[in-house]
């Protein structure tokens, strides 16, 4: 069994991009820069919003972290979202999900300008994905995919049972899984909540992405010998036995199922910082792309 160590591949990419950066401020140029949006103050966002920062200090580019209240409105948030598309000293950005109730996820991504769009959730991002043409792949299924590349796994031909289908990652790496070009020509199931006869499918798959967010959901009994498994999942499971009153857990026992695994993705140490390391990218290839726009 190999382990795919998302936290040493994220690390590469990350020294990777710094020297980059390292190039650019060398040739007088002006350096990445993301900002982040958060409105209100859930625990498991900040988390990820403060690491998604650091990682940006950690690789030399600039960041600004915009946190409003949670009282903000979706107008107020709407304007903050045309200041930063007119921004010409930001070259990508992100609005942190979920947002609070009373805001229009989906209207306020949708203002986000394409070119900015460093999570690759605008509609015209998305589609140009599914086109296969050049565009911002978003980070979780662009970290897949790369972590797979990196560690040389064969996708080609290979049976993939995608489970999940959400926009961000199930139903995305689904479509880059089956794609032509490296790490697809796979054929690829998207299993989701009325699959009726996943354990069944699973046992067929020899590749699996869990993405659904149950902890510990896919057990030994479910797969095959020599399978690669990528858990993306993350939930936060309350243990007031630790200092911080949860454990970080994945969909994926991974005690039952690493031994019969070729390749499988721990939780910490996979998705989650391969997604960071792809962000981050993004955010040099906007800068690359678009020469800082004004
Ligand atoms: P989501 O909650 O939007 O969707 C879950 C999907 O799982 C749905 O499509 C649903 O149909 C499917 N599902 C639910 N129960 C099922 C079942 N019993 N059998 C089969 N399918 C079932 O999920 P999401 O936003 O894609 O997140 C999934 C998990 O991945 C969460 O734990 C989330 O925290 C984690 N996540 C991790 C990263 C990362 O960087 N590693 C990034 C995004 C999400």
């Amino acid at each position: 069994m190999t382990l795919l160590d998302g936290k040493k591949i994220s690390n590469d990419i990350k020294d990777e991009i710094a020297a980059e950066v390292q190039q650019m401020k060398s040739r007088g140029e002006r350096v990445p820069h993301l900002a982040a949006v958060i409105v209100g103050s859930d625990g498991a966002s900040l988390t990820y919003v403060g690491s998604k920062v650091r990682a940006c200090e950690r690789v030399g580019f600039e960041s600004t972290l915009k946190q409003l209240p949670e009282s903000t409105s979706e107008a107020e948030l709407l304007e903050l979202v045309a200041a930063l598309n007119a921004d010409p000293e930001i070259d990508g950005y992100i609005v942190q999900l979920p947002l609070p109730k009373h805001i229009d996820e989906q209207k306020v991504l949708m203002a986000v300008h394409p070119d900015k769009d460093v999570d690759g959730f605008h509609p015209a991002n998305f589609g140009k994905m599914a086109l296969e043409l050049e565009t911002f792949i978003s980070a979780t299924p662009f970290g897949i995919i790369e972590l797979l590349q990196r560690y040389g796994v064969e996708t080609s031909g290979k049976h993939a049972v995608v489970i999940g289908r959400s926009h961000i990652v199930g139903r995305p790496i689904s479509i880059l899984l089956s794609q032509k070009g490296p790490a697809g020509n796979a054929t690829v199931t998207l299993a989701h909540s009325r699959t009726s006869n996943l354990p069944e499918l699973c046992r067929q798959a020899d590749i699996i992405v869990s993405a659904l967010g149950v902890p510990k959901f896919l057990k030994a009994d479910m797969v095959k010998e020599g399978v690669v498994v990528i858990d993306v999942g993350i939930t936060r499971v309350p243990d007031p036995s630790r200092e911080r009153g949860y454990y970080i857990c994945g969909d994926v026992d991974f005690e039952g199922v690493s031994p019969k695994a070729s390749y499988i993705t721990p939780v910490p140490g996979g998705v989650g910082p391969m997604t960071i390391a792809m962000l981050l990218k993004n955010t040099l290839l906007a800068r690359q792309r678009h020469g800082g726009r004004g």
